[in-house]
């Protein structure tokens, strides 16, 4: 369960069972108060009857001051009992649905209350001095107002309960989703960031001071962050700029060395293969530096308006030398039959690198098989797809494939550093253009790489 969910769930059930608590106890100590005013009210007149029947002369004048005065209960009710001083042979009242132990309580206690089935018992016991016997007085009688007075007060105490309920169930909603809003956007936010874009910051919201504290701390190890990461970029820059002469002049000196020598010499081989080796190293080594570049560039130099089947054949060529087994077979059903809805604004070198390395990807993952490309031009769009037969991708990481060094669980035996089709992707977005992905386990990958026409851009 989301924090979020979780904070609502247990606060409205703390104040709910708080709100429950508190409601009953005042329920019950309301109804004990009437309760026992009503048991009161009871007494008294129990006391007057148990008055007039000591004083039998006086008897009338009792009972009318018990009528006058005292309050008529509903469905009052007196029963005399009479008690010999051995407290031997008494018989109780049968029709009286009470236990033994009320009357022995009334005698030895001087007084007694009971409630049983919406009925208020009383026992009130008095000696006679001079009589025979002593008495025991057990009025009952129901208290009427008392019970809809008690009925009122529960619905006004569920009622209020679950109105307490409801207030704080949208009391805590609204504030959790204004706390745990800023939160979600954070995360978005950070989960965003990635190598090529870590000079975005966080925008300060000025709402909670926590809040606002987290964003800052965040920004500030972005900050950290993307310090490191420049210079780390800066160093691999110069590197790889170190690095390129030299291959390029073995390349050339393998070149020259391989014109000297005669067909079918033992050493042609090597050369072949330290300049195959030597192209690979120059296109990891170039991805690399465009890497560490990317944050940099601006469009301007290298850029212009160029065909993209022009610079699917440069590709060709580049990827040829890298390997002479990979075999890269150009299908044109879909080739526009107007060729000049093949062109691009681009910058040569680096759609060049972009494309060389999705195609590279497709020899790789297919163990040297078959790559098919098709150009296709059409609604000012120009778009090139790459279809492969190889390991696949699984798809529950199809969307991960793009975020710098993933690699795909199913790589372990495939040499790759995770930056070729990132670097693809960037530079894709620089022109305009976009990449999708569609891929089977087992049985091969699809990329279409679509970028708009000229006239199509200039169009708006
Ligand atoms: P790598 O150097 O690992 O190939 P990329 O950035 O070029 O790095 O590709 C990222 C990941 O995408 C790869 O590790 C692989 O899992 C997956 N991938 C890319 N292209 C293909 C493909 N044609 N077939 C199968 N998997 C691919």
């Amino acid at each position: 369960m989301r924090l979020q969910h979780w904070l609502i769930v247990l606060f409205t059930g703390l104040m709910a069972l708080i709100l429950l608590g508190i409601n009953l106890v005042m329920y019950s100590m309301s109804s004990g108060y009437r309760q026992h005013n009503f048991f009161l009210s009871l007494e008294n007149s129990s006391s007057v009857v148990a008055s007039a029947v000591l004083q039998q002369e006086k008897a009338e004048d009792y009972y009318a001051v018990k009528n006058s005065i005292l309050q008529h209960l509903a469905d009052e009710e007196e029963y005399i009992i009479r008690i010999n001083k051995e407290r031997s042979q008494i018989t109780f009242p049968p029709s009286l649905p009470l236990e033994e132990s009320f009357y022995w309580e009334a005698i030895s206690n001087g007084r007694a209350r009971r409630y049983e089935n919406g009925v208020h018992y009383v026992g009130l016991f008095r000696e006679d001095i001079d009589g025979t016997d002593d008495i025991l007085v057990i009025s009952s009688a129901r208290d009427v107002e008392g019970d809809a007075y008690r009925k009122r007060l529960k619905t006004t105490l569920v009622i209020a309960f679950l109105s307490g309920v409801l207030l704080m169930t949208l009391t805590t909603v609204f504030f959790s989703k204004r706390l745990f809003g800023s939160m979600v956007k954070i995360i978005k936010k950070v989960n965003s960031i990635n190598a090529f874009n870590l000079n975005d910051r966080l925008e300060k919201e000025h709402s909670l001071d926590e809040i606002s504290d987290l964003q800052d701390t965040l920004n500030e190890m972005l900050q950290r962050i993307e310090t490191a990461f420049k210079s780390q970029q800066a160093y691999v820059s110069n590197i790889s700029h170190s690095l390129r002469t030299p291959l390029t002049v073995i390349v050339g000196e393998a070149e020259i060395a391989l014109s000297h020598l005669e067909q079918g010499h033992p050493a042609a081989y090597s050369l072949r293969m330290v300049m195959q080796e030597t192209e690979k190293l120059k296109h990891i080594i170039n991805t690399l530096l465009e890497l560490a570049k990317s944050e940099r560039q601006e469009q301007g130099q290298g850029w212009g308006v160029h065909r993209l089947d022009e610079i699917v054949e440069v590709v060709q060529e580049m990827v040829g030398k890298m390997d002479k087994s990979y075999k890269l077979r150009m299908d044109y059903n879909k080739f526009p039959e107007n060729e000049a809805m093949l062109y691009v604004y681009c910058n040569e070198a680096l759609l060049t690198l972009a494309i060389s390395n999705i195609i590279l990807n497709g020899f790789k993952y297919s163990d040297n098989q078959q790559v098919m490309l098709k150009i296709m031009a059409d609604g000012g769009k120009v778009k090139l797809q790459i279809m492969d037969s190889g390991i696949g991708i699984p798809a529950a990481e199809l969307d991960k494939i793009f975020d710098p060094y993933f690699r795909a669980s199913n790589t372990a035996n495939y040499e790759g550093f995770g930056i070729g089709l990132p670097l693809a992707m960037k530079i894709l977005e620089r022109h305009k253009g976009t990449i999708q992905v569609s891929s089977r386990v087992g049985k091969g990958t699809t990329i279409d790489v679509v970028l708009p026409a000229v006239h199509a851009v200039q169009g708006t």
